[in-house]
């Protein structure tokens, strides 16, 4: 399964967020393809189709779908040249899918902050240049290989070169991976290298617990929103503090603390739904009376695949997924409506899942 990992200097909020994670967080046993590992924390996704299918479909019980978070502690100054936990720090982003990146944007002197004062940018700089030269020592060494086989005209070996010194070109003026263009051709080589700055980030601005209103009034918060739209990445205001008191509540205790705070949605909520969609994930339904059930699926994957994730009997016997999107079914009113109105369509193997298809799998045993 996909995982996103947080990351970011010491004493940002990364760890009061990872907690407020694990406490508002699944529990492991309902979602069995995840790792029990207590750097990793299991979030359900809001949705709020689900709560909608439910009205329509009155099933028995209801499930959301969940992924996971990893904490990744320990990044510091110097970490690609192995300082603090440096090397194991970086073998645990090659192995996630997705970055969060939580930067210090609050103000308290009791506080220390690694560098002196606070200063969100240059934070980042400090985490993203040390991605930056692990990736520069990987693409040297490739190039130190492929070298000789390009300058005897091998072909593969000169369209590979070409890759790797446009890389190279791109780390020596700290430009992550992730901003260079490539041909298509190209970037099937780039991802065969496992670059860190080839996975996509977005920014968590950690703000004092006082000014998650007037966020946008915080000057750190402006100079990450800039920083991130040169990035093209997105950014999530939090307040850490914030966020592990909201996890201790539950239903309508919650909704009145978030309604004391004034806000309509908490920040773990939009920064679950925002990291969903930068690991490329999307949701399809199963709608019945034993239950109404949310499915995580990759972006891209055809009917098949899309069973095999509620049982491979399902992919392997698959016939054909009577599928309706979830806006012809709710304006349709119920299942029945929606097949009178000719909105439900029986679709093949070749099918491209969408994102809120509500699907019936037809299947051999
Ligand atoms: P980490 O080293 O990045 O994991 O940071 P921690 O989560 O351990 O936080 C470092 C310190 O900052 C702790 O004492 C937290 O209570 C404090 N902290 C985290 N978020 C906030 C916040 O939003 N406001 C204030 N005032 N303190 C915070």
């Amino acid at each position: 399964a996909l995982t996103a990992g947080i990351v970011g200097l010491p004493n940002v909020g990364k760890s009061t967020l990872f907690n407020a994670i694990t406490q508002a967080g699944a529990e492991s046993a309902n979602y069995p393809f995840c790792t029990i590992d207590p750097n990793v924390g299991i979030v359900e996704v809001p949705d709020v189709r689900l709560q909608k299918l439910t009205e329509l479909v009155k099933p028995k019980k209801t499930i959301p779908t969940a992924f996971e978070f990893t904490d990744i502690a320990g990044i510091v100054k110097g970490a690609s040249k192995g300082e603090g936990l440096g090397n194991q720090f970086l073998s645990h982003i090659r192995q996630v899918d997705a970055i969060c990146h939580v930067v210090r944007c609050f103000q308290d002197e009791n506080i220390t902050h690694v560098s002196g004062k606070v200063d969100p940018i240059s934070d980042i700089e400090t985490i993203n240049l040390e991605l930056i030269l692990a990736d520069l020592e990987t693409v040297t060494k490739r190039m130190q290989r492929v070298e000789k086989m390009a300058r005897q005209k091998d072909k593969e070996a000169m369209a590979e070169y070409e890759v790797l010194s446009k890389l190279n070109d791109a780390f020596e003026e700290e430009t992550p991976a992730r901003a260079v263009s490539f041909t298509e051709e190209q970037q099937k080589l780039v991802q065969s290298l496992h670059l860190l700055t080839s996975k996509s980030v977005l920014y968590v601005a950690n703000v004092g617990e006082d000014e998650l209103l007037e966020a946008d009034n915080n000057e750190y918060v402006q100079l990450v929103r800039n920083f991130a739209a040169k990035d093209e990445a997105e950014v999530i205001v939090v307040s850490a503090k914030v966020e592990s008191e909201i996890a201790e509540l539950e239903g309508e205790e919650r909704e009145m603390f978030l309604e004391e705070l004034g806000i309509a949605e908490s920040g773990l909520d939009q920064l679950i739904k925002a990291t969903y969609h930068l690991l490329g994930l999307a949701t399809y339904f199963t709608a019945g009376e034993q239950e109404v059930r949310a499915w995580t699926f990759e972006k891209g994957i055809k009917a098949p695949q899309a069973a095999g994730i509620i049982h491979s009997d399902f992919e392997k016997g698959f016939i054909r997924a009577e599928t309706v999107s979830y806006d012809d079914l709710v304006e349709a009113g119920s299942e029945q409506a929606a097949k009178e109105k000719g909105k439900t369509r029986l679709e093949g193997k070749d099918y491209l899942v969408k994102d809120g298809d509500v699907m019936h799998f037809r299947f051999n045993v």
